[in-house]
């Protein structure tokens, strides 16, 4: 039988941060001396659950012997490397806090800071997201282009995915139970906790430089990410052939109108010049609108794929239903319970 859920699990995807290691344990131990003094915790209220996300360096083997002697810290260690995002999600799928912080291994996000989203909490919000108020030691460029991407993000999709925010955040255990639940591959998760609802508000703090080594984010894979959200939130860009079919179909039309004046009342035009541009006009125009019709249905697909869940109830409320129904509740059968069996 498992032990009863801690109040609160950090997961930290770990990739290639050996030189890091002993210093971000020397911060979570500030973090769950912050929490003792400042919300009583005891030893077993706090979980800290490392995701190993197939290192190349020597973290696993600094992790495992450091988890394997130290309770309250736990190691996930993944078969390969995945990516931040998957590191998260495995992190999340075993977390078992009634709160479930996500913070990354590098020191640019300050431990220390978790005991003020888990405070924010207290207020009755379901997520709270670390806003970055500065950002030291990154570069003009990687700043500029989060800039763009979020607020082109925004204007995009239909709920409020919030800037200049990353995977820094609190959530609760309802809120942490229908992201379980969301199985889709690519994942964005700080759009998939926007879509999720319930009441969300941001906290900011001042993001911290590296503590050693590089960003592991390459511009191809910022490009992917950014694709990622873009793609998994909306689909204006496969609706984009759509738009240009109408347009070029309609513009088409209107010229070859004026052409075909050309021909018939005056004497300007080459032999076979009118049929040909009438032709290509014309079927330039139906062929971006077809496309734009499959763009369509394939948008439909997509979002059908996802698999997320149709709807999320906060609570149903009535005389009857106080005791007997659960607070939040998903479309689907979730998969934390399979985890939680396994777990043992
Ligand atoms: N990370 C990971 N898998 C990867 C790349 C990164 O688990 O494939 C971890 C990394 O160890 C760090 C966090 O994700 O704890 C954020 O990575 P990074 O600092 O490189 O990203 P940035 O802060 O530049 O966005
Ligand atoms: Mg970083």
């Amino acid at each position: 039988m498992a032990s009863k859920p801690p109040l609160l699990s950090v997961v930290i995807p770990i990739y290639n941060e050996e030189k890091t290691i002993p210093e971000l344990v020397k911060r979570l131990n500030s973090l769950l001396n912050i929490l003792k003094k400042r919300f009583s915790f005891r030893p077993e209220d706090a979980e800290i659950l490392f995701v190993n996300d197939g290192s190349r360096d020597e973290s696993a083997e600094i992790l495992k012997k450091f988890c394997g002697s130290t309770p309250g810290f736990s190691l996930i260690n993944l078969s390969r490397n995945y990516g931040h995002q998957l590191a998260i999600t495995a992190g999340i799928d075993v977390a078992r806090g009634e709160n479930v912080a996500v913070m990354d291994g590098d020191l640019q996000d300050p431990p220390e800071f978790v005991a003020d989203l888990f405070e924010k909490m207290k207020d009755g919000y379901d997520v709270v997201y670390a806003r970055r108020r500065t950002r030291e030691g990154e570069s003009v460029f990687k700043l500029l282009t989060a800039h763009l991407f979020y607020r082109t993000l925004k204007k995009l999709t239909r709920f409020d995915i919030p800037i200049d925010t990353g995977d820094f955040r609190i959530m609760s255990r309802r809120v942490t139970d229908v992201l379980v639940s969301m199985r889709e591959q690519h994942r964005y998760i700080r759009g998939l906790i926007a879509w999720i609802g319930f009441r969300q508000t941001g906290l900011e703090y001042d993001r911290d430089e590296r503590f050693d080594g590089e960003t592991k984010f390459s511009v191809g894979k910022m490009l992917k990410f950014a694709l990622d959200g873009i793609t998994s939130f909306s689909s204006a860009p496969l609706k984009l052939s759509s738009y240009l079919g109408f347009s070029a179909a309609f513009a088409g039309s209107l010229y070859s109108i004026y052409i075909l004046y050309l021909k018939l009342f005056t004497n300007n035009t080459i032999q076979g010049w009118t049929s040909v541009m009438v032709v290509v006009l014309l079927l330039g125009g139906v062929q971006l609108l077809a496309l734009g019709m499959i763009g369509e249905y394939l948008s439909r697909v997509n979002d059908q794929t996802k698999n997320r869940p149709l709807y999320v109830i906060e609570k149903i409320y009535s005389v009857e239903t106080q005791e007997h129904r659960k607070n939040s509740r998903v479309g689907r059968e979730d998969t934390r319970r399979k985890n939680e069996s396994s777990r043992g």
